[in-house]
């Protein structure tokens, strides 16, 4: 079983559009014994837009622990509020000379938790979200919902791609296409951590060059294999030789240019794949080549 990872430094390159219609072209094309899909995107999780899931299952997510404070137990000493470095104790605004922790400051630390000379305050374990596995036309894909203001979505993703590997690795289906999450940051890490391939959506803009570097950068730390392509590639021809320029430097093959199309934004408002329902439009030919192009370059791994 392969895994296939689709990232890019930034958001808007649409790496979630190209990632639903590779979810499309395996299920008409091979790879042989289908694909799983696990969308990694936890904080903003949009692969479902497209796909049109129906849940099969959902399961609560419960991440790292808040810090509560028993209004019966405390008598307002104020000992737990210089221990607490994100300002998260503040006077309870319904009891007088009690304290009460703000659940969106607290960091979880458990300083207060030490400080308090009564034994008022305890560790809560929170629930953070959920995530699903569902049932699509294209694969089952595993997703997830992570609640506002939570944290710990590295540790998230990590349980959607573990899910959707074990899925694959029961069911016997040869390759997981995860679509990851944009930026750098921790739940792309956990994107990374394990694949086969990372195929790299690069946006020829000032700001879309500047964040496949860090991207790159990114993945060659975690020593995952890159290719590059290029969508809207038609915006800005001098972004385009300055990401091949980047590419040849780095020794990165660059797969294919998907040139800028309002259908795939308009297939998507639609909620479905662009090479489903617009698959003689430019975009969808090349997007197809790309596919045809990824699939072989991982068959092999
Ligand atoms: S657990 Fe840490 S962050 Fe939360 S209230 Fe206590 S000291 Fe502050
Ligand atoms: S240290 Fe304990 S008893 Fe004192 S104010 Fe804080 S929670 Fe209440």
């Amino acid at each position: 079983m392969k895994q296939l990872v689709i990232l890019s430094g930034k958001g808007g390159t649409g790496k979630t559009s190209i990632c639903a219609a590779f979810a499309h072209l395996a299920s008409i094309e091979g790879s042989q014994g289908g694909i799983v899909l696990a969308d990694a995107d936890v904080d903003a999780a949009n692969l479902r837009l497209v796909l049109s899931p129906v849940e099969a299952e959902t399961t609560e997510f419960w991440g790292g622990s808040l810090a509560e404070i028993d209004p019966d137990v405390c008598i307002g000493c104020g000992e737990c509020v210089p221990v607490c470095r994100y300002y998260a104790v503040l006077d309870d605004p319904q009891r007088l000379n009690k304290k009460w922790i703000d659940p969106v400051a607290c960091d979880g630390c458990a300083a207060c938790v030490y400080a308090c000379p009564t034994s008022a305050i305890r560790m809560v374990v929170q629930q953070e979200g959920f995530w699903f596995r569902s049932d699509t036309a294209y694969g089952t894909l595993f997703h997830a919902e992570l609640f506002p203001g939570r944290e710990n979505s590295g540790k998230l993703v990590t349980l959607v791609k573990q899910n959707a590997r074990l899925w694959a690795e029961e069911h016997q289906v040869p390759l997981v296409i995860i679509d990851g999450p944009p930026g750098i940051v921790c739940p792309v890490i956990s994107a990374c951590a394990g694949a086969d391939l990372g195929l790299i959506i690069a946006e020829p803009s000032l700001a879309g060059i500047h964040d496949l570097k860090r991207i790159q950068a990114t993945m060659q730390h975690f020593r995952v294999p890159q290719v590059i392509a290029i969508n809207k590639a038609d915006i800005y021809p001098d972004g385009v030789q300055q990401i091949r320029e980047f590419a040849d430097k780095n020794n990165i093959q660059v797969l294919g240019e998907v040139p800028f199309d309002p259908l795939i934004p308009h297939s998507m408002l639609l909620g479905l794949p662009v090479t489903e329902k617009f698959p003689d439009s430019d975009s969808s030919r090349a997007i197809r080549h790309l596919w045809q192009t990824v699939a072989t370059l991982i068959e092999p791994l």
